[in-house]
């Protein structure tokens, strides 16, 4: 029996390290501004999966693709085995899963909450003492399999969502709803007749006149995608900013980015978004391989543009998953018996494997004031 479970986890600590390689692979190879573009683009489809799974299902995607086991380049939306069967429909003899990373959760309890070394591991069944908290962590990642919907057969489901857009129009009800965002941080709109009145720029967020300023003399769906890009600015950055990280230009970077998955999510076109080199911003900072920095700028960019998102009641495309679909909980990680304690209340994978958990303040780093588009 130990053996099995030995077995099991060596075998399982093999299929991570080799989606680890994968992922690695698919972070590496978005070397330019385009390859950026083109893949937040491809997550801004897939949402609600984390920047690490959207690459994930991509590349394997395209593989099947190459290979002709799928008609389309693109996945439209993906879901587990048995979740495709609770909507009738049944994966196809032959056809390969996707392999992302499942979050793996553990329940821990504390007493004195404040006191990061208080909190004790729960072990199956085990309830707190009286006086403890009791909070869900993410204690490691396990390979979890998903399909897309043309690798499966069965009952129709229905059409994910697909607003089509006039060149320079902008979606109903976008500018209203970014500015209504805009406003509850606590800056105003202003819109001004040209260029000229804010350097050059496109849109201006002064950080201590707490404005947003958009140009009128643009078509409307320029305008809206410079809200978005300033909204990016407002949610992330600040005044006293974190000089190094805005020399590099990574601020401007995450606010256009920011700016393309919201309007990617509306069905815009994303081919006017300007992001620069990968590598010249990528490059190592705060001791972090470019790859890693690639991995936590589009994370960051994804939670902020799905913060946007949610709060916004405009149409907008699907998101990845199948319409309907109760997405299941992650998988509890229970102490096994028998294993030695320390063992069992430590994570099976390092830090760099594990998708950012759980929600963090998204107002974290900064600009000078008055940046510009
Ligand atoms: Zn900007």
């Amino acid at each position: 029996m130990a053996t099995t479970r030995k077995q099991t986890q060596a075998t399982r600590e093999a299929k991570l390290d080799e989606l680890h390689e994968r992922l690695t692979g698919a972070v590496e190879r978005l070397v330019s501004g385009e390859d950026w573009a083109r893949a937040l683009a491809f997550a801004a489809r897939f949402r609600t999966r984390s920047f690490s799974n959207t690459l994930l299902i991509w590349t394997q995607h395209q593989a099947a693709f190459e290979t002709g086991l799928v008609p389309d380049p693109f996945p439209s939306c993906v879901a587990g085995y048995r979740q495709w069967q609770q909507f009738g429909r049944q994966v196809e003899k032959g056809q390969p899963g996707y392999q992302i990373l499942a979050p793996v959760t553990g329940r821990f309890a504390s007493a004195n909450t404040s006191d990061v070394d208080s909190w004790r591991r729960l072990g199956k069944g085990e309830k707190p003492r009286a006086g403890e908290v009791v909070r869900t962590r993410m204690v490691g990642v396990r390979p979890a399999y998903v399909w897309d919907v043309s690798q499966t057969a069965g009952d129709p489901i229905p059409e994910p969502p697909a607003p089509k857009l006039l060149e320079g129009e902008a979606p109903v009800g976008l500018w209203d709803g970014l500015a209504g965002q805009v406003e509850a941080a606590g800056f105003s709109v202003v819109r001004v007749p040209h260029e000229g009145m804010i350097r050059g720029a496109n849109g201006m967020t002064d950080y201590t006149a707490n404005t947003v300023a958009v140009r009128e003399n643009m078509d409307p769906a320029a305008q809206v995608k410079t809200l978005a890009h300033e909204l990016g600015h407002v949610l992330l950055h600040g005044p006293d900013a974190e000089e190094a990280r805005q020399h590099r230009g990574i601020g401007e970077v995450e606010a256009e980015s920011v700016a393309l998955m919201v309007g990617a999510a509306h069905g815009m076109d994303t081919s006017g978004y300007t992001i620069p080199y990968v590598s010249t911003w990528a490059a190592r900072v705060d001791d972090k391989e470019p790859v890693e920095v690639v991995k936590a700028t589009g994370e960051r960019v994804r939670k902020t543009a799905l913060a946007i998102l949610d709060q916004l009641d405009t149409a907008q495309v699907g998101d990845g998953t199948p319409p309907g679909l109760d997405r299941e909980k992650p998988q509890r990680s229970e102490p096994q018996r028998g294993e030695p304690a320390h063992e069992r209340n430590t994570p099976r994978r390092p830090a760099a494997l594990v998708p950012e958990p759980g929600v963090r303040p998204v107002r974290v780093s900064v600009a000078p004031a008055g940046r510009e588009l």
